[in-house]
């Protein structure tokens, strides 16, 4: 069982549908169809000699399932595979992602410029705890790359940026910040968990790292927690392999089993997940207690040209603000019915949040204010219920607002 990287030669005929659902999978002599577990921690050799070459890399093989295990490198394979890459590191959960990517590639004295909207354990991280090994964050508008450009100092090592951003799913612009990283030595890392590379490869855009929950979208389902970290460079992937199977956050069998089923159906999903989240968004703006919407797919959002050619798609998170602050949101909240109240996204349930009181509570409120999440906004991450009944559920709580 070989945990080769991904053969693009071999690969670019299909259809990025088909690799879903084809690539990563190496039949065992037991002739399978479906991708079995391998749930084992180590491995044997066939005798001393073999045990010994293992160990120095010699030979190519699986040791331990720390740093390698075949179910989780089919769901690396077909990951890179559909992001257009090379190779990827699977990981226990996307923070682990976003953790080892910085332990890795930086040093002590180095300067990270990363977006002010990103996801709030993200800001935590960044602020809380690299700042303690002297790694500095510089949080600028992802909107606006001349930002980015002037945030650059002679330190700068990382460019760190989600797009569309969570909440507010504000849409930066990959290829002009690319360049800007390009021409300074910086690295590009994209966090691509809202638009997944149904509808966003960042690689043809220039970043050079694309950072991915797995939790999100490419489970779909809620089930497990997972991350990854995939790039097409050597020479970065090895320094990301390196560092995360030495720390540890290691993902596991089963989890990398679910995760590789649900990029089977990651294509169809994100359709119908666009689909819905463009109806919910437009019913939102028609409706009078509603202030604004926040919705990449409607003509008003500010970078919504922007979206279009950078996206095939618009994705399945809709934010909007109501009339009345904390009280009428929480209220609309707790009306609905079927729709669940978790700060949980990209699931076939839709789900509701109040993110100034869960996901980004533990930020202070000056980076809330930067990240422009006020007390009256919700996300709602749009599921794959019929939506005349997922928008017949935000409509009970707030008509009586209105
Ligand atoms: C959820 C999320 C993460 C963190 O992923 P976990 O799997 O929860 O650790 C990172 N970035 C974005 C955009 C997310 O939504």
């Amino acid at each position: 069982m070989s945990t080769q990287p991904t053969n693009p030669e071999h690969h670019r005929q299909y259809h990025r549908q088909t690799t879903a659902i084809r690539v990563g999978q190496r039949r065992t002599a037991e002739q399978e169809h479906s991708e079995p577990i391998f749930a084992t921690s180590s491995y044997v050799f066939a005798n001393a000699q073999q045990a010994s070459e293992r160990f120095s890399g010699e030979q190519a093989g699986n040791v331990y399932s720390r740093f390698t295990n075949p179910t989780v490198a089919g769901f690396e394979n077909r990951l890179a595979a559909m992001e257009g890459a090379q190779y990827c590191v699977a990981t226990c959960s996307g923070m682990a992602a976003i953790s080892g990517l910085v332990l890795a590639l930086l040093n002590s004295g180095e300067h990270i410029v990363a977006s002010t909207g990103l996801f709030g354990s993200t800001v935590a991280l960044f602020t809380n705890y690299f700042s303690r090994f002297n790694i500095d964050t510089t949080f600028v508008d992802l909107t606006e790359p001349t930002q980015w450009q002037h945030a650059v100092r002679a330190n700068t090592k990382l460019m760190f940026l989600e797009t569309p951003s969570n909440p507010l799913c504000e849409i930066g612009d990959i290829a002009a910040i690319a360049q800007i990283a390009n021409q300074g030595g910086i690295l590009l890392a994209v966090d691509n968990a809202f638009c997944t590379p149904v509808l966003q490869q960042p690689f043809s855009l220039g970043a050079d790292i694309v950072v991915h929950t797995a939790t999100k979208y490419l489970d779909g389902q809620g089930r497990c927690v997972g991350g990854a970290l995939v790039t097409n460079d050597e020479k970065i992937h090895d320094e990301l392999f390196a560092m995360l199977r030495t720390t540890g956050p290691c993902m596991s069998p089963f989890n990398a089993w679910t995760f590789s089923k649900g990029l089977e159906t990651l294509a169809l999903r994100m359709k119908q997940h666009c689909e819905n989240a463009l109806g919910v968004a437009e019913w939102l703006v028609a409706h009078p207690a509603v202030e604004r919407v926040y919705y990449p797919g409607l003509a008003s959002h500010p970078q919504h040209k922007l979206a279009q050619s950078q996206h095939s798609g618009f994705g399945g998170i809709v934010s909007f603000e109501v009339s009345g602050g904390k009280q009428a949101a929480w209220q609309v909240i707790d009306a609905t019915e079927f729709i669940s109240i978790t700060a949980n996204l990209g699931d076939t349930k839709t789900t509701i949040t109040h993110p100034a009181s869960t996901t980004h509570a533990r930020i202070t409120q000056q980076q809330r204010d930067n990240a422009r999440v006020t007390d009256s906004l919700i996300r709602v991450s749009v599921g794959l219920e019929y939506v005349d009944d997922i928008i017949g559920d935000l409509k009970t709580g707030l008509d009586k607002i209105a």
